[in-house]
């Protein structure tokens, strides 16, 4: 069939009648041309959260590919469990053990990254219409796995600690008495993204408390926990509950994001759904990047690794804050990361960050604007900067830029008596090149 162009030879989709009613919020963002003009080498761009796979032992890790396809190919190259290795899912206790938590290997399900495990579970819980609370702001591709499956987003505020229980409490009477199915809590509770905030413990109790006895499941999603640059590694919420929580781990931030192995830790039952819908989705996960992870864990100091990524992610934090609070003019706000990759900002008065955008890719430095992580309109006065990827001087050099525009845009909203324009409302969107 030919397809359609108009005037201007746009492609129109032929197709658009036929989809299906929950990919209406599979919507592009309006901000993401800006990115492809964003990845641009003359652009700092803080804005993408992705890992520095260039710090890994690449040399080693190449050996262990070559070792693993010589030795165990027919393995490697063959379909697996839908389960997932059963030999990295004992390496895997041993990875959780660091947050405290004591599973049986039976209870894991590996997934292709945690993001697929997150679409699982909601796969498996939630109905159109479903509520599921989530921190105010959240992960914006978990924002995107929510509306595929049609559920209703309700954000709980968070302040320095992150989710507010009192808030929380609050939300939960609020929907139940609106009539709604509150299906899920999702989490970040450490190193938040893009939050840069972490729950210490007495909230995690809290929170906990709460979710018990309302009886709602805690989604704990934990990709960043082993980061946490004082060394030490945040309790996990399901350490402390086994049968109320589903905790979600990764390899992508302490190995490498490119291998797509993550995994899903779940209350017996439910790791049974879990296994079934992972096989509808993929067969199995990849038994070739599964045995590459396993090989590495086993032959190479993993955890010394895990380390060299600390110091290096610190050392670009505090290159961001530094320069944060050497440059920004009075009113800009900012989170202060204890670990992970991200700070969330927050502008003066009255400006707003997605209008900012064009002029800030203008003077060559981007950022993620923060409506992209609400699902709800909210977050115009705030941007996500993210310090994993740019050395510490292009951190410095992308800050200094980012702020001249910051006072550029308070000189216009002085001259004239209002910020720039504001960009037109848009909708929950997700802009790609920050999925991460
Ligand atoms: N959750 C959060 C909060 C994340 O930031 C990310 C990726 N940046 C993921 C889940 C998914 O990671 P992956 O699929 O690579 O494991």
């Amino acid at each position: 069939m030919e397809t359609p162009r108009t005037a201007a030879g746009t492609r129109l989709d032929p197709w658009v009648d036929a989809y299906a009613a929950r990919t209406r919020g599979l919507t592009a963002s309006q901000v993401r041309a800006l990115f492809a003009v964003a990845s641009r080498p003359e652009v700092v761009s803080l804005a993408g959260g992705m890992p520095f796979v260039s710090a890994l032992p690449l040399d080693q890790l190449a050996d262990t590919v070559s070792r693993l396809i010589r030795e165990r190919g027919h393995q490697a190259l063959q379909y697996g469990s839908g389960q997932g290795d059963p030999v990295l899912r004992e390496q895997i206790l041993e990875v959780m053990s660091y947050t405290g938590i004591t599973a049986h290997p039976d209870d894991i399900v590996v997934t292709a990254g945690s993001q697929m495990a997150l679409d699982l579970v909601v796969r498996v819980f939630c109905d159109p219409g479903d509520v599921v609370l989530v921190e105010a702001p959240t992960y914006v591709t978990a924002l995107g796995v929510f509306s595929s499956y049609q559920c209703d987003v309700v954000h709980v505020p968070m302040d320095d600690e992150g989710l507010r229980p009192d808030a929380l409490r609050q939300a939960i009477a609020a929907v139940r008495a609106s009539g709604r199915t509150i299906k899920l809590l999702y989490t970040i509770p450490s190193f938040h993204n893009p939050g840069g905030v972490t729950q210490g413990p007495a909230r995690r109790t809290e929170i906990l408390e709460i979710a018990r006895r309302e009886g709602i499941l805690l989604l704990e999603d934990d990709p960043y926990g082993l980061l946490g640059f004082d060394g030490s590694v945040p309790r996990a919420i399901r350490a402390d509950e086994p049968e109320g929580v589903i905790y979600l781990g990764t390899f992508s931030k302490t190995i490498a994001a490119g291998l797509r192995v993550g995994w899903a830790l779940a209350p017996h039952g439910v790791r049974e759904k879990l296994v079934l819908a992972n096989e509808t989705a993929t067969l199995c996960p990849s038994q070739y990047t599964q045995l590459t992870v396993s090989e590495y864990l086993a032959t190479q100091p993993w955890f010394d690794q895990v380390t060299v990524f600390r110091e290096l992610y610190r050392e670009r934090r505090d290159a961001l804050l530094e320069s944060l609070d050497a440059l920004m003019p009075a009113g800009t706000t900012w989170t202060v990361p204890a670990g992970g990759f991200y700070s969330w900002v927050t502008l003066p008065e009255g400006l707003d960050a997605t209008a900012m955008l064009p002029r800030a890719v203008a003077a060559l430095v981007a950022y993620v604007p923060g409506v992209g992580f609400y699902a709800d309109g909210q977050g115009r006065d705030s941007l996500r900067l993210s310090y994993c990827y740019p050395e510490p001087d292009r951190i410095r050099e992308g800050v200094r830029r980012l702020a001249g525009v910051v006072e550029a845009e308070l000189e216009v909203a002085e001259t004239f008596g209002s910020p720039a324009p504001r960009a037109d409302r848009e909708g929950p969107a997700s802009p790609r090149p920050d999925q991460a």
